[in-house]
């Protein structure tokens, strides 16, 4: 294990190659920022994106990881709500201006100036990291670390496409049954929805996990659901299910994407949309989304499904999530708590 001077990382030289296992110097908390050894960093969907070229301009070389999970060792300058020892979570959002038409409407994801962690600056897939303590939140106390992961984006942002499906809805589809799915199924059948999980044609073991978490139908995503769906979250990077969903909702209804990069929306006919229904999609997360999902996720009680690796194996993290071998959420696990 490293002392506080040098660090282990999986850093990504160049997009397309695997991650590189380095030591390198650990970084000093500037002004506002907070050092933290990390417990537990997620394995998300937008890491594959990145590493695979799908994103543009990321830091480079970078630290991927924004689902970070860890203890406070070092506070910088003007540092007043953490402290050493305190446990907490850095979330895809890293920096806002507070000062663009965005953030001063309360729309801070959609900052003209933002950065995000494990993407514009370095983030969880190391020992230590530095964050601006002003995005960091205090992780609840019922969930360890490694569990804890997943909420941070999984979570935050599956929680903002969920609340953007509206609160008038009885039944909810949700196509791509990975961690966003997962956590925003037990979530939503807590509060009264009927829930509709659509997996990859064939995947009988997400269906069956779906109907484990409180689900009233699960198929394959080419199928028609039982009922018409007054809504429809989409967490796969896939534009073909756009339509497919959109063709199952309800006079109204909304179809919201969850994901950063999607393949390409076929065409469909415009009755399909007709009838004031509608689609959107769904950028990062606000401070307050993160705020509201931790407020809720212990007492529904959510529990999170992970699936655990060393730092180390971070390329086989990533080649499972690709290939969905795996319920729930990858995490690497980095120390002990
Ligand atoms: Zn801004
Ligand atoms: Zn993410």
């Amino acid at each position: 294990m490293s002392d506080l001077q040098t660090m282990r990382v999986m850093v990504l030289e160049k997009p397309g190659e695997p991650l590189r296992l380095k030591q390198i110097p650990v970084p000093r908390p500037a002004m506002g920022q907070v050092l933290i050894r990390i417990h537990a960093c997620g394995v998300c969907r937008t890491d594959l994106h990145i590493v695979d070229s799908e994103l543009a301009n990321p830091k480079l070389p970078l630290i991927i990881g924004h689902e970070v999970v860890g203890e406070v060792v070092e506070v910088g300058v003007g540092v007043a709500d953490f402290q050493p020892g305190d446990r907490i979570g850095i979330p895809w959002l890293g920096y806002t201006c507070g000062q663009c038409r965005y953030c001063l409407g309360g729309r801070e994801n959609l900052c003209e100036n933002a950065r995000f962690t494990g993407y514009t600056i370095d983030g969880g897939y190391a020992e230590y990291t530095v964050a601006d303590a002003r995005y960091c939140f205090r992780v609840p106390d019922r969930y360890a670390s490694p569990e804890a992961a997943p909420l941070l984006c999984a979570g935050f942002v599956g929680y903002r496409t969920y609340r953007l499906a509206g609160e008038n809805i009885r039944n909810l589809g949700i196509y791509g049954f990975g961690a966003a799915a997962h956590i925003i199924t037990q979530i939503a059948v807590y509060q009264g929805k009927q829930l509709f999980a659509f997996t990859r044609p064939g995947d009988w073991k997400g269906q069956e996990f779906a109907r484990s978490l409180g689900v009233v139908w699960a198929g394959d995503s080419t199928v028609a659901p039982p009922e018409k769906l007054d809504a429809a979250l989409i967490f796969a990077p896939v534009g073909a299910l756009i339509p497919e969903a959109l063709h199952h909702l309800d006079k109204g209804g909304v179809v919201v994407s969850g994901g950063i990069y999607m393949s390409d929306i076929p065409t469909f006919p415009y009755s399909w949309l007709w009838e004031e229904r509608s689609i959107r999609s769904v950028a990062n997360l606000t401070r307050q989304d993160g705020r509201e999902l931790f407020k809720i996720a212990p007492r529904v009680p959510v529990r999170t499904y992970i699936h655990t690796y060393p730092l180390e194996q971070a390329n086989q993290a990533l080649d499972d999530l690709r290939a969905g071998r795996f319920e729930g959420a990858a995490v690497l696990v980095v120390s002990d708590e």
